[in-house]
């Protein structure tokens, strides 16, 4: 046995090589931004992940940019603590609010992929009693619950609302549960969840559409007739399947752009 009189170097928390991505999943991530950023979903701010095939405590993201800007050059990869891994990407500039998408990671194995926005018309949803329920079958995913997450009561008075810590994070990963594919955040927007990226991206484009039909049908006048639990499920399921159409759409016009 040797003495173990020498302390053991801590590890280096990143690797000094270079890791390449795979091409493939870079392009899907990049469309993913910018189509969410031409259909409303993101603006300036927001952000999208999609978890490493190859390691599943990795995930992609790109850097610090309004979504609708990201090449494929902007994409980093991230550990589930949501530090970068790649010696190269040290001292780029990343999302403040990465947390969210690692912590999510961390509890959710099921999730592959999510999307941060600042919906616009999901945000009345969560400063308001009235709750964001399916009526679309295209939203049935909202049947798996909508929880709302309250800054102030893991925070205090007097934050910019923002998850900036591991421990905010966490909290709003715990928020979101086993099921749900959607957590809002009061007076700020959502983080939306899927099993794969197509998945995720369609879930946040029709929690926007259902938030606007349900403005609209209250409009005309209640009640709304909404999905039930069980129709809700049945086109959760159905539509897993049928996202990959609006997907191949999507993703060809985002990467027809250059
Ligand atoms: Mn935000």
């Amino acid at each position: 046995m040797p003495a173990k009189t020498v302390s053991r170097p801590s590890a280096p928390r990143r690797n000094a090589s270079s890791y390449v991505l795979d091409r493939e999943l870079v392009d899907d991530l990049v469309a993913a931004n910018r189509t969410l950023a031409r259909l409303g979903v993101l603006d300036a701010f927001g952000h999208i992940s999609v978890r490493d095939p190859r390691d599943p405590h990795r995930y992609l993201m790109s850097r610090s940019i309004a979504p609708e800007s990201v090449s494929a050059g902007d994409i980093l990869l991230l550990d589930l603590d949501s530090q970068t891994v790649d010696s190269k990407d040290e001292g780029k500039l990343l999302y403040r609010e990465r947390f969210i998408h690692g912590e999510i990671y961390k509890v959710r194995p099921d999730v592959n992929a999510v999307v941060h926005s600042h919906s616009p018309t999901v945000v009345p949803f969560t400063v308001t009693r009235a709750k964001l329920r399916p009526l679309l079958h295209n939203a049935g995913f909202l049947g798996l619950g909508v929880p709302l997450f309250e800054i102030r009561k893991h925070a205090g008075d007097g934050t910019d609302l923002m998850i900036l810590t591991p421990n905010l994070g966490k909290d709003l990963a715990k928020k979101l549960g086993k099921d749900a594919a959607v957590v809002l955040m009061r007076g700020h927007g959502d983080s939306v969840v899927g099993p794969s990226l197509p998945n995720a991206v369609f879930r946040a484009y029709y929690t926007e559409i259902n938030a606007r039909q349900q403005l609209a049908a209250l409009t005309i006048g209640g009640p709304i007739n909404f999905m039930s639990r069980a129709e809700a499920l049945t086109s959760n399921d159905a539509m897993l399947k049928a996202s990959a159409r609006p997907w191949a759409l999507w993703r060809k016009r985002a990467l027809a752009e250059g």
